[in-house]
């Protein structure tokens, strides 16, 4: 399942690719699958989109939000999309052939389309007038957020570790991988309630988290399941369990946390 780094990467490969998808103007739309568009019907969604140019593509958390003007470059709107459990976006020559699991498709001027594959089909793109109605309800960006602020949100929390990293209402774009490999570089049982935290675990917490993250997007995300092929952030407990730990040598567990599959290392992420 994409989390920050995995979106930052296919966010990077449209914006920074050649060609970009930056000043590239939408022919038309093809959606192949209705479900995919939420909170309006696919002939709005067409009518907004077709003969608009893309400007900027903008990502917090998970959310991608692609800036668009229309024809006459005299509104703006934002297409959001959310890739949820298997949704990729790539942009590709017109003469690839739809992949079997494509739903959206945007055809662009310059002979490219923008692909939207999603073998479950939970992935969602809609329009909205402003990326804060949607960052409004999430936290701060879990990579771009500060230490101080960081620290503040946690000294007004009482939760345990995994569930508080894994609100997406606390920091924005932590998923089920991120926060096992954050608390494990932090030392820091999943377990662990935030009131029980001392100072120097709580700064602890932040640096594992934001150099987690860092590394990941470095690495262009994680290859898990196959689903980011081009990922190489090397996991040390995610999906590990049985195996040694990458520091200690113990062998790496697996519990059930907040309806969740979680891995540790039992003898370097005690319980205070
Ligand atoms: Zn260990």
């Amino acid at each position: 399942m994409p989390e920050l780094p995995e979106v930052e990467s296919v966010r990077r490969i449209l914006v920074d690719g050649t060609p970009s998808l930056l000043g590239a103007v939408v022919w038309n739309v093809d959606i192949l699958r209705a479900s995919v568009v939420d909170g309006l019907s696919t002939e709005q969604l067409r009518r907004q989109v077709e003969g608009a140019t893309v400007h900027e593509v903008f990502r917090h958390g998970k959310y991608l939000f692609f800036r668009l003007s229309n024809a006459r470059g005299t509104n703006f709107c934002w297409m959001a999309v959310h890739l949820r459990m298997t949704g990729r976006l790539f942009l590709v020559s017109e003469e690839s052939a739809i992949a079997p699991h494509t739903r959206f498709v945007l055809h662009l001027e310059n002979r490219q389309v923008l692909r939207f594959d999603d073998p479950r089909a939970f992935g969602r793109v809609w329009l909205v007038s402003d990326p804060a109605e949607v960052i409004s309800r999430l936290g701060p960006d879990a990579l771009a957020i500060g230490k101080d602020m960081f620290l503040q949100r946690l000294s007004g929390q009482r939760r345990q570790l995994k569930p508080l990293l894994l609100d997406q209402s606390f920091v924005a774009g932590l998923g089920n991988i991120y926060v096992d490999e954050s608390l494990f570089r932090a030392r820091l049982h999943p377990l662990q309630s935030v009131t029980g935290l001392r100072g120097d675990e709580r700064e602890r917490l932040f640096a594992a988290v934001h150099e987690v993250l860092q590394q990941a997007v470095d690495c262009k995300g994680a290859n898990i399941d196959g689903v980011f092929e081009a990922g190489n952030f090397p996991v040390a407990v995610y999906g590990r369990n049985g195996t040694p730990c990458p520091v200690c040598g113990s062998s790496i567990v697996k519990l059930r946390v907040a309806q969740r599959g979680t891995h540790l290392c039992p003898s370097c992420q005690p319980m205070n």
